[in-house]
């Protein structure tokens, strides 16, 4: 028998390749971008037409490549920033691998244009799926430009997979600002068609923050800034009053290089502690510095997680330098924005215990309204929505509270029985003993089920909102809830586009509290995005989810006893009374037996 085995062309292989580093235009706008970084440019313009799918073009100022190195450039393993092994552990260049352009070249049509500052001529390269169609010498800037074409045009699967326009548009906007905030010294610019998105001078970090999120976090930011012989850590936190409901502007560098880590995110989180109003998240930028030999460089080149070698000693510093900025900014309400980090550090030095004492009474002490007639109407609602199908759920009560359904039924004594404990729990006595409800979780199932009921049946009714506020959302946002549009009018929001990033709520789903379109709308957002980050759940579920998490009544309400009444109907007519939608008990029912055992003289 003849041998079967053999080498895959390099189209091929390149192809495969493909799939791992390029998933969507703002994989190729991320690697095209750090090569010109790499390549010490100190002026980077990007420009795409639709959002990518047709065209992405990065022109940079940088070293430029000669015509064999531009040739190599496409090759798979070809990179001029490594050459031994040894080098992966003192890595300066966002690059290494050596795989970006040849994958790129593979799944797209690519123009190549590039000269080195030496050189008269530059070299032009087209390239169709990896084959290189035309190399001529060309008049030409000093630097590379290179246009990428059509990307997946060869994969229609791949091209089919694609996002919306608002959506990929979104990548690409996340992709550029982290390294836009990353290489501040560097001009950047990004224009979409004609239209210019972003155009940012070169400039101290403050200014590019500025320059990127609006003039109004001009006062808003605290310098951070703290050094062991570990790891330094500098950058911007937004004061505690500014915190936003949605989340999506906290940006974490190590060595420049973006990273994601819900480990480090706490320790921010945990300097703010109390400062905090609900639900709402701090803006940062934060640099952590590091010698590369403590972090493995060596992961995915498309994965955003990192490994320290010993994380609890960075989520310290960082805590520290956190901590230390936000007792800092109110000594220096009109702190000058053109100032130095590290002046304003220095300012705050072993004034920070103060002002801590100043924040945690500005904010510990939440404030909430309650519109009793409103959660009236809301009780009298879910009370109908939830009424039908009275036994199957009881068979679904874990062992210790198997025998509660029985037990549930209340008679007209003890129905008088209802007491709100700390505003967090109801109790009721029921037969077997006594039965503690979280009010905040046990609604929250309650409005789950409705939700996503609603969500399938698009039963929803909406009602209007009389003063409808515009909402700006960041563009990534705005992708977001154009993507989600029709589910999001099936849960009873009426959304109407009005202008650049910015909508309308002209509805909002009924018995929902009037006058609160805004902020729900907001936090809906927001807590959908969290739920995607943390949890892989399917669409409508986690709308379903965060609505009921926005909207529904908190631990720290006060209740009247109709209320509580109708909240303990409702949940257990729901199809799963017992746990909320993220899978913590709703109730807990304590034993008389185990009561009595606590008197019990023996
Ligand atoms: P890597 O960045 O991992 O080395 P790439 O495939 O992204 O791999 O790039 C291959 C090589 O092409 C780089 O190492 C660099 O030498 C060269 N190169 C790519 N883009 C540019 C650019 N914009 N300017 C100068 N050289 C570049
Ligand atoms: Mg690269």
């Amino acid at each position: 028998m003849s041998d079967i085995i053999q080498l895959l062309p390099d189209s091929i292989a390149n192809q495969i390749a493909a799939g791992e580093v390029v998933q969507r235009p703002a994989s190729a706008v991320k690697e095209l971008m750090e090569n010109s970084i790499d390549a010490g440019a100190t002026t980077i313009q990007l420009i795409v037409k639709e959002a990518g799918k047709t065209l992405i073009q990065v022109i940079d100022n940088g070293l430029g490549m000669s015509e064999t190195d531009a040739r190599m450039s496409l090759e798979r393993h070809a990179t001029s920033k490594i050459r031994k092994a040894e080098d992966l552990f003192t890595l300066q260049t966002k690059g290494f691998r050596g795989e970006a352009l040849a994958s790129i070249a593979a799944v797209s049509q690519m123009e190549m244009k590039t000269r080195l500052a030496d050189q008269e001529l530059g070299t032009w390269l087209v390239v169709e799926g990896s084959e290189v169609k035309k190399q001529e010498p060309v008049a030409c800037e000093k630097g590379t430009s290179i246009s990428v074409k059509n990307l997946f045009y060869n994969i229609p699967a791949r091209r089919n997979f694609l996002k919306s326009n608002p959506v990929e548009l979104k990548h690409i906007i996340d992709e550029f600002q982290r390294l836009a905030l990353a290489h501040h010294d560097i001009l950047f610019s990004f224009a979409q068609t004609d239209e210019v998105i972003y155009d940012l001078p070169a400039g101290k970090l403050s200014q590019r923050i500025v320059n990127i999120f609006g003039k109004s976090y001009q006062e808003q930011l605290a310098a951070c800034q703290e050094e062991t012989n570990l790891v330094k850590v500098t950058g911007y936190v937004g004061k505690p009053d500014f915190a936003r409901k949605t989340r999506g502007e906290q940006f974490l560098f190590v060595n420049n290089r973006f990273i994601r880590s819900n480990y480090l995110h706490h320790a921010v989180m945990s300097a703010f502690e109390n400062l905090l109003p609900e639900n709402s998240f701090p803006f940062y930028v934060l640099f952590i510095d590091i010698n590369p030999k403590h972090i493995d460089v060596n992961v995915h080149p498309t994965k955003t997680e990192i490994k320290f070698d010993d994380e609890r000693a960075i989520y310290a510093v960082v805590r520290a330098a956190v901590r230390q900025a936000i007792g800092s900014h109110n000594l220096t309400p009109a702190m000058d924005f053109n100032a130095d980090v590290n002046i304003i550090s220095k300012l705050s030095q072993g004034l920070s215990q103060s002002n801590d004492i100043y924040f945690e009474e500005r904010f510990s002490s939440p404030t909430r309204s309650s519109n009793q007639e409103h959660w009236e109407k809301l009780f009298e609602q879910s009370k109908n929505f939830a009424t039908p199908q009275p036994e199957p759920q009881v068979l679904r009560f874990e062992s210790s509270v198997n025998n509660a359904s029985d037990d549930l039924i209340a008679s007209a004594e003890e129905e008088k029985a209802l007491v709100q404990l700390h505003q967090r729990y109801i109790m009721r006595q029921v037969r077997s003993g006594l039965m503690i409800v979280d009010q905040q979780l046990g609604h929250e199932r309650i409005l789950y089920e409705k939700f996503l009921n609603q969500l399938k049946t698009k039963s929803a009714e909406s009602q209007q909102d009389l003063f409808p506020q515009p909402v700006t959302l960041s563009a990534a946002d705005f992708a977001l809830v154009l993507e989600m549009e029709q589910e999001i009018s099936a849960l009873g929001f009426r959304l109407e586009v009005f202008g650049k990033n910015t909508i309308v709520i002209n509805g909002v789903p009924a018995n929902l509290p009037a006058g609160s379109g805004k902020s729900l709308f907001e936090g809906l957002i927001e807590q959908f995005k969290i739920n995607q980050s943390d949890l892989s759940i399917p669409l409508k579920e986690n709308l379903a989810r965060s609505l009921a998490r926005r909207a529904g009544i908190k631990a720290g309400q006060k209740l009247v006893k109709e209320e509580m009444q109708a909240l303990i109907d409702s949940l257990f007519a729901c199809s799963t009374s017992n746990y909320s939608p993220d899978g913590l008990p709703t109730f807990f029912i304590f034993e008389l037996r185990k009561i009595e055992s606590y008197f019990n003289r023996q």
